[in-house]
């Protein structure tokens, strides 16, 4: 009996690593690297999305700023121009590179500018900078257009006054007490009476606590006239360490997670919300209106705004879901070292099968697996501000091969329970769960020095998980097999 089940673990371990090609097995021993040797990695760094209310003062004093921030790129921007027409009609080798305007040359003026012309010195400086940054950046991409041979490029184009210019407060000229952002800004005279704070508060949506924050970006919608911030931090992190216990997950688009835990066996299901299917038939049934209308009426208009807020609304609810499911997982499992399949091989696969007549279900398998690739983000961030890892790699061959006897089956993806000839009775997606531990456990015996050692892990968790989940399967086996020698000796 021993014996048998030490050959069907090797089994499995050979199998695993055989349905990899070499770049896939590669890149998923890198991954596995990480739980050997975790090194420090970059800071994490998040962006958050914040409306705030500004007050009619408030408002007045954005826009003077932000009008200043125009300017200053306005200016820039003529002075590039000017230099970039003139040098256009020069050969190569004659052109004015000396004078040819930079970000630190212009940024250089900015002190002059400033004593010139008091307005400017309503600004914290360092806007105005940023605002020669954005230009820099502006240009930079104009000039990669150019040098890729896009003759039709032109360089940026002046800001509107109608529009509020975007203002970068980079690293400084912020101060955040709890709830509270304030920006800094000046007025031309000390005296100034009734001075106004640019003060917001956050309203409880975002906590600052033990958070960096690295820069502040304020803008408005033009067509609401609704100003937000966009805030980068970095949130505290725990370290990773690697505590013995891992979680491996499949994703899906029926099951967006099946995951089994290697601690307990233990296996969790959780459905996906298929928002599409309230919405779509709302969508559909107003598009159509639309459609019967003039194109660009007011009528047409009002439909397709209507249309476009149900998209968002739907879109919104799929992403809040996703964030809810993440969250969960993360925070309940006890595992350090999360496992999920990559993906693209997903796709991949399925559409090189190419089911030509149904183009638009490899359509929605695809938009599926976008989101999908959207939730493993959410999974890894989530997971690595609580010092655990997400690793992922190849599951190709996952959801073919049975979990415990390794005997491959092509499936219908409609077969959603699987009972294999061993014995086996288990969810589909469970099953592909299981052989993505099987094959974390597998590479991770590889990366060793002492493979016998890591392979118990493999042997382990295959003696506790089966024998507590599947009663059946064991017996079942083994019997068969012997029945089928005992065949072999009468012949
Ligand atoms: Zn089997």
């Amino acid at each position: 009996m021993l014996a048998k089940e030490h050959r069907l673990t090797k089994k499995v371990f050979r199998t695993l690593i055989a349905d990899l090609p070499k770049n896939e097995l590669e890149k998923a021993l890198k991954q596995v690297q990480q739980v050997l040797k975790p090194t420090s990695k970059k800071p994490l760094q998040l962006t958050t999305k914040v409306k705030i209310k500004p007050t009619k003062e408030q408002e007045e004093i954005l826009w003077i700023l932000a009008e200043n921030c125009r300017l200053v790129y306005n200016f820039a921007l003529a002075e590039r121009k000017k230099w970039w027409e003139k040098s256009q009609r020069l050969p190569k080798k004659k052109k004015d590179k000396e004078n040819k305007p930079t970000y630190n040359k212009q940024s250089k003026q900015l002190p002059k500018l400033k004593e010139k012309y008091p307005r400017y010195q309503r600004n914290y400086s360092k806007t105005l900078q940023d605002a020669l940054r954005q230009l820099e950046a502006d240009y930079r991409s104009f000039y990669t257009l150019r040098n890729n041979g896009d003759k039709e490029a032109q360089p940026p184009g002046f800001k509107g006054k109608k529009y509020f210019t975007t203002m970068h407060y980079n690293q400084k000229g912020f101060k955040i007490e709890e709830n509270k952002i304030t920006f800094t800004h000046f007025y031309p005279t000390k005296e100034t009476k009734d001075k106004v704070n640019l003060s917001f508060e956050m309203q409880g949506k975002f906590d600052f606590k033990g958070m960096k924050v690295k820069q502040i970006t304020i803008y408005q919608i033009h067509k609401t006239k609704e100003f937000y911030l966009s805030i980068i931090y970095e949130p505290s992190t725990q370290e990773y360490q690697d505590n013995g216990i891992y979680q491996a997950i499949d994703l899906g688009v029926m099951n967006i997670v099946a995951a089994v835990n290697s601690h307990e066996g233990k296996t969790i299901i959780i459905k996906n919300k298929r928002v599409e299917k309230y919405w779509q038939p709302k969508i559909e049934e107003i598009q159509s209106k639309r459609d019967h209308c003039k194109k660009y009426s007011n009528k047409w208009h009002w439909f397709n705004d209507k249309m476009w807020k149900m998209i968002k609304k739907q879109a919104n609810q799929r992403k809040d879901f996703q964030h809810k499911v993440s969250k969960k997982i993360v925070e309940n499992t006890k595992a350090n070292t999360i496992i999920i399949g990559d993906l693209n091989v997903k796709v991949m696969s399925r559409s090189l099968k190419g089911d030509k007549k149904n183009v638009k279900s490899l359509h929605r398998n695809m938009q599926s697996s976008g989101s999908l690739g959207r939730f493993a983000r959410f999974l890894t961030y989530k997971a690595e501000k609580r010092g655990k890892i997400v690793i992922r790699f190849s599951e190709r061959g996952t959801s073919k091969s049975c979990c415990y006897c390794m005997n491959k089956e092509n499936r219908l993806l409609s077969e959603r329970t699987i009972s294999c000839d061993c014995g086996l009775v288990i969810k589909r997606d469970t099953n592909g769960a299981v052989n993505i531990l099987q094959r974390f456990f597998t590479l991770l015996a590889l990366s060793q020095k002492r493979l016998v050692v890591r392979q118990r892990l493999l042997k382990d968790f295959r003696e506790k998980f089966f024998r507590d989940t599947q009663p059946n399967v064991k017996r079942k086996f083994l019997q068969k097999r012997s029945w089928a020698d005992s065949q072999e000796i009468k012949s």
